[in-house]
């Protein structure tokens, strides 16, 4: 396995692979990897004959009060993980390679990211574009894979990949859960064993969300159950309870069609996400 940390080198095999005919898969991630991050690169695999994972803790997407210096890190077992896995090459910049001194183009989107996440982390998407348009033109792959997990992630990935005429595939990895539901996130790390139930009432309240709707609750009957369930529980703090049109991410008031409920919620000190795609006709 090739471990890059120079923009130029990777740039640099990334051409001579392609001028090979040879396809490259990318799976952006932030590095702590667990069993989400591992399937993604799984995917990956199956779909190119080379895969590269790219592992860099973004400033640009957090913002100043958040948890970028707390951030958990583990690289050399990472290196191991990928290595077992069969990735061929991991991008590894450091932060001044690729935001050197003087950096100031940033990629914005002008609606997706005025909806849930985006409303208390007004830098984030910012930063994820740009983060992510950067080892587009740096790894230059024919396949990305991201994970549903970021659903709004997702669909801010998929729309600039199609506004800035990238040719590149962007392709959706289900979310992977603890055994008891809880969705797997490197930020887990953080969470105390007293957390735990609190943690729960995210993958919970989906499933209440689907039982409600199946049933032909409203929207915002469905939206107070929630709220009520999750804030019966100590440590949690709700950020967010959308159910809204997954592509637009614009609140629903009628159940008809493909539905996402997505969910934010503080559980102490962590900001765990969650959510689900619904549709009421099943
Ligand atoms: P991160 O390192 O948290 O930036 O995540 C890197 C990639 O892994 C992103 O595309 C995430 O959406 C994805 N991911 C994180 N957690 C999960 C999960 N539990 N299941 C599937 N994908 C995940």
């Amino acid at each position: 396995m090739k471990i890059f940390k120079k923009v130029a080198e990777m740039q640099a095999w990334s051409e001579s692979i392609k001028k090979s005919g040879k396809k490259i898969c990318l799976v952006p991630t932030m590095g702590y990897f667990h069993k989400g991050h591992l399937s993604l690169m799984e995917k990956g695999r199956e779909l190119c004959s080379v895969l590269v994972v790219s592992l860099f803790v973004n400033p640009a997407q957090f913002g100043e009060n958040e948890d970028l210096d707390a951030y958990p890190s583990d690289i050399e077992k990472d290196i191991t993980l990928a290595r077992d896995l069969g990735v061929s090459a991991i991008f590894l910049p450091d932060g001044n390679e690729i935001y050197p001194n003087g950096y100031q183009t940033y990629v914005e989107l002008s609606n997706l990211p005025h909806h849930m996440c985006g409303l208390s982390r007004p830098v984030h998407f910012r930063g994820v574009a740009t983060v992510v348009t950067k080892l587009f033109n740096i790894v230059k792959p024919d396949v990305a894979v991201f994970g549903l997990k970021d659903f709004q992630q997702f669909q801010v990935i998929r729309r600039m990949t199609a506004d800035l005429h990238y040719n590149i595939e962007i392709i959706g990895g289900p979310i992977v859960r603890e055994d008891d539901g809880l969705a797997m996130s490197s930020r887990n790390a953080y969470l105390l064993p007293e957390h735990r139930d609190a943690a729960l009432t995210l993958s919970n309240s989906l499933k209440m969300a689907k039982e409600m709707i199946a049933k032909g609750s409203s929207a915002d009957a469905v939206r107070k159950k929630i709220k009520e369930y999750i804030e019966s529980f100590p440590y949690t703090s709700i950020d967010y309870i959308s159910l809204c049109d997954p592509e637009t991410l614009e609140d629903v008031t009628s159940l008809k069609g493909d539905l996402l409920v997505a969910l934010a919620v503080k559980v102490g000190k962590t900001r765990l996400i969650d959510n689900m795609i619904i549709d009421p006709a099943e």
